[in-house]
Order: C-alpha cells, then sequence, then structure tokens
C-alpha cells in the first residue's frame, strides 16, 4: 500500500489563515491530502464544518488547535490533536485564552499610537475580522495600510520578540496547555521545535520538559523546513520517548512555498503519532 498523505497542521479563517475550513479541506482534497488536521490558533471554532466537508470529499480528519504556551520566558506552539471539539472544558480554557488575545492585542496597538501610527483604526481592522485575533491579522493590516512593505516587515520592525512594539505575552505554563490537551483526549505534540530562538541545549531541555509534562510527540517534519531540521529533531523525538508528527502550518495559498501536504517522510526510526490511531 502506498504511505497516505498525511498533513497535521493547518490554519483557516478562524484564525490567521485565509481560507474558510470546508475551502482548506476541499483544498487539500485536491493536493492528494489522505489525513488532514485543522489546527486554529486557540480555538475550535471551524472544526465541524471542516469535519463535515472533510467526509463529503473522504479525508480522515483529525481534530485539531494550536495553543500558545510558555516555557521560562519563550512562547512556544502546543498542537492538540485528536481533541474532541464538544469538551467543555478545553472551551473554557480557549475562551481565556482568546481574551488573553484581544487584551494583547489592545496593548500592541496602544504601543504603536504612541510610535505615531494609527493603532487604533489598525485595532479597530484587526478587530473587524472574523478570526481570533493573532500579530498576523495586525501585521497584514499595517501591509494593508502602507505602513510597512510586507508583513515580515512589521514583524521585523514592530511586531517580532524585542521590537518597539513588541509584547512578552502571558501565556499558560507549558504543562499547563498539555493537560488542557490531554484533559480533551487529545494529544500534544510540540509544533515546529526549530523555530524558536534558543540553543541547542535549551532546546533540549525544553523537548525534556515537554515529554515530562505528559507531551506526546514532536512535530519533526515541519512546513518548509529542511532535512537537517526534521533529522535533528527525530533524535531529539526519539531521546525523549516522543512520537513525531508532520505538518504544513498551511495558512494561505499565497505562501507557495509552503503548500498543503507536501512533506518529508519522518526521519526512520521516529514512531508515528498516528500508529496509536490506527492510521
Ligand atoms: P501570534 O500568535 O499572535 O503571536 O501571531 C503569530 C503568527 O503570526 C504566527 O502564527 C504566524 O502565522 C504569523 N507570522 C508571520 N510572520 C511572522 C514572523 N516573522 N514572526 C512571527 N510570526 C509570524
Ligand atoms: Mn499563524
Ligand atoms: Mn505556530
Ligand atoms: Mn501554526
Amino acid at each position: 500500500m502506498i504511505d497516505p498523505v498525511i498533513d497535521l497542521h493547518t490554519h483557516s479563517n478562524c484564525s490567521d489563515g485565509s481560507l474558510r475550513p470546508d475551502e482548506l479541506v476541499r483544498r487539500a482534497h485536491a493536493a492528494g491530502v489522505h489525513v488532514l488536521a485543522l489546527t486554529d490558533h486557540d480555538t475550535v471554532a471551524g472544526l465541524e464544518v471542516a469535519r463535515h466537508e472533510a467526509q463529503l470529499v473522504n479525508i480522515t480528519f483529525v481534530p485539531g488547535v494550536e495553543i500558545s504556551a510558555s516555557w521560562r520566558s519563550q512562547a512556544v506552539h502546543v498542537l492538540g490533536l485528536w481533541i474532541d471539539p464538544e469538551s467543555r472544558e478545553l472551551g473554557q480554557h480557549l475562551a481565556a485564552q482568546i481574551e488573553r488575545r484581544r487584551e494583547r492585542m489592545r496593548i500592541i496597538c496602544s504601543r504603536l499610537n504612541k510610535l505615531h501610527l494609527p493603532g487604533d483604526a489598525l485595532l479597530a481592522l484587526v478587530e473587524a475580522q472574523p478570526g481570533v485575533p493573532t500579530r498576523a491579522h495586525l501585521a497584514e493590516a499595517m501591509r494593508a495600510g502602507g505602513h510597512v512593505k510586507s508583513t515580515d516587515d512589521a514583524f521585523r520592525k514592530y511586531l517580532g520578540k524585542g521590537k518597539s512594539a513588541h509584547l512578552a505575552a502571558a501565556w499558560p505554563a507549558l504543562a499547563e496547555v498539555i493537560a488542557w490537551i490531554t484533559g480533551s483526549g487529545g494529544v500534544a505534540s510540540l509544533a515546529h521545535p526549530s523555530r524558536y530562538a534558543l540553543s541547542a541545549g535549551a532546546r533540549r531541555r525544553l523537548v525534556e520538559d515537554f515529554a515530562s509534562a505528559g507531551g506526546g510527540a514532536l512535530e519533526v517534519v515541519s512546513g518548509a523546513n529542511g532535512k537537517q531540521d526534521a533529522d535533528a529533531s527525530g533524535i531529539l523525538a526519539m531521546a525523549c520517548g516522543l512520537a513525531g508528527s508532520v505538518g504544513s502550518d498551511f495558512h494561505s495559498p499565497l505562501q507557495t512555498w509552503n503548500p498543503l501536504g507536501r512533506l518529508a517522510k519522518l526521519p526512520s526510526g521516529v514512531t508515528p503519532v498516528w500508529r496509536a490511531f490506527g492510521l
């Protein structure tokens, strides 16, 4: 049998993706994806529509979420895979998380005001969007208003770590977020481990802490990352007793370098996280 095409990390316009959940599923189908997780930032709002659409096109759908957490002073992202979208407890935690995001957005925009940018107008634009507000929405509003050349520029000049409008977010602790996920029947997978600005030693401690707090997997193959990152993450996963997950972190068809489902295989020796789910 040929290996199924699996993508366990994607976004819809319920957070900072550009496609509706049903459009995302149809695009995944057209791209040849067999197993798809929708993992919006801090929300499960798109899961029902996506699940329904996936059934129509015969995609195996994995209900997911990507939750912001903090480890020491580092913001990290934890994927919850095979979560129960109906879990009341998880829903309550995510509602608090979205309120944290709204408050953070208000503070960032007030900082933009002080930098002589139209923070109030930018905030209104972000708040008018349907999805959970992220810095990606703000960066796009800044680009559309001609205040920066590109969204990357917005992060480089204002929104990125250490920049003038950056706010170190008070996300809940890593162990707490893992407990929300496992408490709703899901597996926690640490997203894009190579992306955090950490030394090799600190990255290893992060993954060790993640595993001892009940994390189940590491996103060994992530988006546009290369083989070197996947190999290094595979070694870490095996050393810490974690399974491996694979995901594009797809946000938009305009990001042509990062399409749905075109992902490398897990390095040999890494246990696929989907094995425990009969896939
Ligand atoms: P937030 O979750 O509010 O911190 O927003 C971060 C989101 O912005 C990420 O999930 C990315 O989708 C997006 N993003 C785009 N470019 C960058 C960048 N240069 N640095 C950080 N995040 C970025
Ligand atoms: Mn995002
Ligand atoms: Mn992420
Ligand atoms: Mn993501």
